[in-house]
């Protein structure tokens, strides 16, 4: 979708103000046939008007949904972030010691184990 020219309503809306002067003065001189042609003019310049309207209202609003849905993936990265981190630290500070947590458990053998490295 392109996105919407911001001052293209007015310069329709302008236009029709215009064709719609001219109408009438084409009325004041019995040029009735004219008139209506510029009557319908006027008219259609009004309706590109508030199509471009209702085009920049919806532009608006997908880029506010877009950037809601960016804010929403941002928060939730970061809680599972924190949670990650939080998690982490809660397996550092119980563990036996930090070749345990280090290892994971697998290079480490508790009945051997001095507690020397510690982790809290
Ligand atoms: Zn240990």
């Amino acid at each position: 979708m392109t996105p919407p020219f911001p001052g293209l309503r007015w310069l329709y809306a302008a236009g029709a103000v215009y064709l719609a002067v001219l109408a009438y003065i084409s009325a004041q001189h019995q040029a009735y046939g004219h008139a209506a042609a510029l009557c319908c003019t006027a008219a259609l310049l009004l309706t590109a008007a508030r199509r471009e309207t209702l085009a920049a209202r919806q532009a608006r609003a997908a880029a506010v949904r877009a950037e809601r849905a960016a804010r929403a993936q941002a928060l939730a990265d970061e809680q599972q972030f924190a949670g990650e981190y939080a998690r982490g630290w809660l397996a550092l500070h119980t563990s036996c010691c930090l070749t345990a947590w280090d290892t994971g458990g697998t290079d480490h053998d508790p009945r051997h184990c001095t507690r020397k490295d510690t982790s809290a």
